[in-house]
């Protein structure tokens, strides 16, 4: 298997009011091709940092440090232009809240094309063509319609639909979805996480899903990588990380899911506790004061991501330091 996005060490601070905030450290993960990655973690833990900086959309206040490697190229040693460039063509983004991704005073239509500005060589009237054409494979009824109309004539879960289009109509090598159903009711929900495992043949590279749902995680990636507190804590194939989870904060993500893999629950995962601050991390193990497993040892050695089973786990209670 080839990566399409090898991350190597990647570290990710802010340029906070009271000084630097390092949101994400030392994280190293390969996004292989034809996969699905779910990315998951509590509210704070990184998630999105980690995905804005793969899509070169990190505000300027934030640098990155270790490597992002774009099917064999270094985002952040090409210049601002050529890295705009790659974000046009070969990624492309689906955001939590379909109408920041959509203009409301602009028809859908309009907008479709305008999402292909970086496909060289193709008309108007064909760009128009080919959003049509992609809406009726996202499910829509109708496309020449909906071209015509403005978002808020569209419901949440058709919006979502549209910016799904949107995002194929470049063909991308890398499509991130970041909680793309937290807006949406329960059915509307399973409907646009099976449009996104039906569209997987769309993307020539591979798919990441930032969520905070396990059910979802089991439903539709291929591999999982578990955040916590900006650093990666277990990662590996979703088989082995659901059935066989090994990082305590993983077995509490997933005793928190009542629905395990089976439905995709509403419930977001409560873990007793809170993520610590960036700028407060403690001494060994982040993760020790939440821990139900921990060894006093885990207050002050901090683990190293190591090989478990098909996956890798930083916990002393797994691999002993
Ligand atoms: P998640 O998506 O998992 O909720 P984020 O990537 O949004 O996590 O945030 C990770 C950490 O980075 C948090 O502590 C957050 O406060 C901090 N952070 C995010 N954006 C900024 C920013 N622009 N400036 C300073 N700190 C930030
Ligand atoms: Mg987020």
């Amino acid at each position: 298997m080839t990566a399409i996005v090898d991350l190597r060490d990647v570290s990710i601070t802010y340029a906070g009011a009271h000084g630097p905030v390092p949101a994400v450290r030392g994280v190293t993960l390969a996004l292989e091709r034809g996969r699905i990655l779910g990315l998951v973690g509590e509210s704070g833990s990184g998630k999105s940092s980690l995905v804005s900086a793969m899509l070169a959309l990190l505000p300027k206040s934030a640098s990155v440090q270790g490597r992002i490697v774009l099917d064999g190229r270094d985002l952040y040693s090409l210049g601002e232009h050529e890295r705009r460039a790659l974000r046009g063509r070969e990624m492309a983004t689906v955001s939590q809240d379909p109408f920041t991704a959509l203009n409301p005073v602009v028809r859908i239509g309009t907008q479709l094309v305008e999402f292909q500005h970086a496909l060289p060589n193709l008309t108007k009237p064909e760009k128009l063509r080919r959003a049509g054409a992609m809406l009726e494979r996202v499910g829509i009824a109708d496309p020449a319609t909906r071209l015509n109309q403005y978002p808020h004539q569209l419901s949440g879960g058709l919006r979502q639909r549209v910016a799904i289009a949107g995002a194929l109509l470049v063909s991308p090598k890398l499509l991130i979805a970041d909680e793309p159903t937290t807006a949406l009711d329960a059915t509307t929900e399973m409907e646009v996480i099976e449009l996104i495992r039906d569209m997987r043949g769309e993307v020539d590279g591979s798919i990441v899903l930032v969520t905070h749902d396990m059910g979802v995680v089991g439903r539709l990636c291929d591999d999982v990588a578990v955040l916590y507190a900006g650093e990666l804590v277990e990662s590996g194939p979703v088989d082995d990380v659901l059935n066989r989870p090994r990082h305590p904060y993983t077995r509490a993500l997933l005793a928190c899911d009542p629905a395990r893999i089976d439905t995709p629950s509403r419930h977001l995962p409560t873990v007793p506790g809170t993520v610590p601050s960036p700028t407060a991390l403690p001494a060994g193990c982040i993760f020790a004061a939440r821990c139900q497993d921990v060894m006093a040892l885990c207050h002050e050695v901090k683990p190293l991501l190591s090989a478990a089973g098909a996956s890798r786990v930083a916990c002393l209670r797994v691999s002993a330091p």
